[in-house]
């Protein structure tokens, strides 16, 4: 293969596939180039997608067109929606995958994708010319030229493994560490560091004891990841659960001088929120123990992955570690946990739309820009594709904002804060939970999805017609009303005030379901499952939703005001130098970003924007008063 192509991808893996699949759908010829076609969409580590924050991702990437939904859907063998009892806006869609059945969904949709090579082998540098990226030179001295390149190559750079006092190199188990390559990134200006991340051992699921541990069983009936899927076809299975116990935690402290992780062999910073069993140990002590799930890693696949058991201890202490645990006295293991390092960039060197700042074709999406999960690469993935593909079609980058998806603060605050450990995707991230929901992911960014190419015709007409019958539902429950008295005949005890409501204000009441609606008005009975949903929690959330408008709205303004990216703050007198400091390191695209740099005072900002009136007197006009009154709308 020697033809110019618009995009090349490096790395087959969640990042990658998605970046590749999203560039391939808005019309440029694309390659993704992996070092084995076999692993593309294998699942270094847990086998499950979604979860809380992390099922948001999913959907979006779904919405906008992704793979990752239905693939889960084809692969998923115990779904669960997580926080069922709370709030919509904390519910999280979580599915434990049958590792083959999802790395096979996903090859064949890179299959099926038009305008998607997959080509074999391994990027040893990117090639520049002297404006920007011009190609790929491989291992074997091949070089593939292109327009763009996204790199995603994961937890491979200089990936070291880690079990005990025992090193090897590796990009995981079972894969070569790719050496090398960073240096190239390092010397086109981009900062890196180290980070780690772990795994526990996989079990013989047959040596496992199962009347000993709990049972757990999914939802009676699956809720589908993807508006393409109707129903879930697996088979679903139950998952076991059990505890450490006093003789484990005597095992790991006893250990705790042989593990990776506390023997001193590994500095680099690891992902506090999906801690080792040793740091539960050492942080949280053992009070009552620590619950570990027992999950199939597929329907017939005798492997169990043991969640929440991420450890670098040496074979033998995990070994006795694992067998002083309920059900598992005899257990076989498969391989022992690990622990990995490997290179990650600096996000901050990024824009929005995943570009590599100031040098011209290149993006990065995963990993490497210091997240952990396949959730959190692969939605890198989409925007970073889609960025690369229209900058060869000599297109504006675009962006998700933090008003509209989870995706939209993923990269908000990884380009702007950066990261200090390995970044994930939590709920708590979101200033406007309420209205980013899972169950709405495609009525925030499908439209847009659509406007840029990335959403195909089939899911533009589901989305379309779900739209419609949403507007035309609420529209009719608008018209449609009660006095207290007449909803009283029905069963529906409203505020005595004589005042008549819209059926859509009486579906705002917490007693008050749909159904009840459809039992005073069988003309909603009709309505399909999916649009009484969203018709509900509109109606539940209309209140709340209203007050976050105006503050999403200045939001927008601040995020509108565009920040030169050759800014000079050096020049700029009255700014602090740990300030100006900090804007020349991240060097803000907007104002909004430049309002989220910790440490930044709206008086900075309102320096910055006097300084930016005199060059651009409109642009920046219509946001001062806010900036002048001091307030900081952004947390
Ligand atoms: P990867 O899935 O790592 O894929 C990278 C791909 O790039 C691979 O296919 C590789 O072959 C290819 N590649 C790399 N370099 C090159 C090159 N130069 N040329 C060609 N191809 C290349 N996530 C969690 O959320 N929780 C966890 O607890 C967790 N634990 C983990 C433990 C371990 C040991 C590992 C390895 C990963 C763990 N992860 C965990 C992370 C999870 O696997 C990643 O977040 C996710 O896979 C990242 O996706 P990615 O697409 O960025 O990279």
């Amino acid at each position: 293969m020697s033809d110019r192509v618009d995009v090349i991808v490096i790395g087959g893996g969640h990042a990658g596939v998605e970046a590749a699949a999203a560039a391939a759908r808005v019309g440029a010829r694309t390659v993704l180039l992996t070092q084995r076609r076999e692993t593309i969409g294998a699942m270094s580590c847990n086998p499950a997608i979604g979860g809380l924050g992390k099922g948001h991702l999913v959907r979006e990437i779904d919405a906008l067109g992704g793979i990752m939904g239905r693939a889960a859907d084809l692969g998923g063998i115990q779904f669960r929606m997580l926080n069922r009892r709370k709030g919509p806006a904390v519910r999280g869609p979580r599915a434990q995958m049958d590792r083959r059945l999802y790395a096979s969904a996903v090859q064949q949709a890179v299959a099926e994708t038009l305008g998607l090579e997959v080509v074999e082998g391994e990027a040893a540098a990117l090639v520049f010319s002297a404006t920007g990226v011009e190609g790929v030179r491989l291992r074997s001295g091949e070089i593939l030229s292109c327009g763009a390149v996204v790199v995603a190559t994961g937890t491979f750079l200089n990936g070291v493994m880690h079990v005990g006092h025992t090193q090897a190199p590796g990009g995981r188990v079972g894969d070569t560490a790719v050496t090398g390559f960073s240096e190239g990134l390092s010397a086109a200006g981009l900062r890196l560091g180290r980070l780690k991340t772990g795994t526990p051992a996989r079990l013989d699921g047959r040596t496992i004891d199962w009347s000993r541990v709990e049972m757990q069983e999914g939802d009676e009936t699956p809720v589908p990841f993807s508006i393409l899927t109707d129903r879930i076809e697996n088979p679903q299975i139950r998952c076991g659960i059990t505890r450490t116990t006093a003789e484990t935690h005597r095992i790991i402290r006893e250990n705790l001088d042989r593990s990776a992780m506390y023997g001193g062999k590994i500095d680099s910073r690891g992902p506090r929120y999906c801690p080792s069993i040793e740091d539960k140990i050492v942080r949280f002590g053992d009070r009552d123990g620590h619950q570990i799930f027992l999950e199939p890693e597929g329907l017939h696949d005798p492997t169990v992955y043991p969640n929440g058991l991420s450890t670098s201890l040496p074979a033998d202490a995990q070994e006795a570690m694992l067998r002083s645990i309920p059900g598992l006295e005899r257990v076989e293991l498969f391989r022992p946990g690990y622990a990995i390092e490997y290179d990650h960039i600096d996000p901050r060197g990024l824009t929005a739309g995943l570009a590599v700042k100031g040098i011209k074709g290149l993006y990065l999406a995963g990993q490497i820009n210091g997240t952990t999960g396949y959730e959190e690469a692969a939605a890198q993935g989409v925007v970073a594709g889609l960025n690369a593909a229209r900058e060869v079609a000599k297109l504006d980058s675009v962006t998700l904002e933090r008003t509209d998806s989870y995706i939209g603060v993923m990269i908000d605050d990884l380009v702007t804060r950066g990261i200090t450990e390995p970044y994930r995707m939590f709920t708590s991230r979101a200033e406007f939970r309420l209205s980013l929901r899972a169950d709405n992911a495609d009525r925030r960014v499908t439209s847009r999805g659509l406007d840029w190419g990335l959403v195909d015709v089939r899911r533009g007409r589901l989305y379309a017609e779900k739209a419609a019958a949403i507007a035309t539902c609420e529209t009719l429950l608008r018209e449609r009303s009660l006095t207290p008295n007449e909803a009283e005949r029905f069963g529906l005890t409203l505020n005595r005030d004589g005042r008549r409501r819209s059926a859509f204000e009486i579906l705002a009441h917490p007693e008050v379901s749909f159904q009840d609606l459809c039992r005073i008005w069988p003309e909603f009975a009709s309505t399909t499952d999916s649009v009484a949903e969203q018709v509900e929690i509109d109606a539940k959330y209309a209140v709340y939703l209203g007050r976050q408008d105006s503050e999403m709205e200045s939001i927008k303004r601040e995020e509108h005001a565009r920040l030169p990216l050759d800014l000079d703050y050096g020049s700029l007198a009255g700014l602090s130098n740990e300030i100006r400091q900090k804007l020349q390191m991240v060097r803000p695209e907007t104002l909004g970003q430049a309002s989220r740099i910790d440490g930044v005072t709206p008086a900075a900002l309102a320096l910055v924007l006097s300084h930016l009136k005199k060059a651009t007197p409109l642009q920046t006009a219509d946001i001062t008063p806010q900036l002048r009154s001091g307030k900081d709308s952004l947390p």
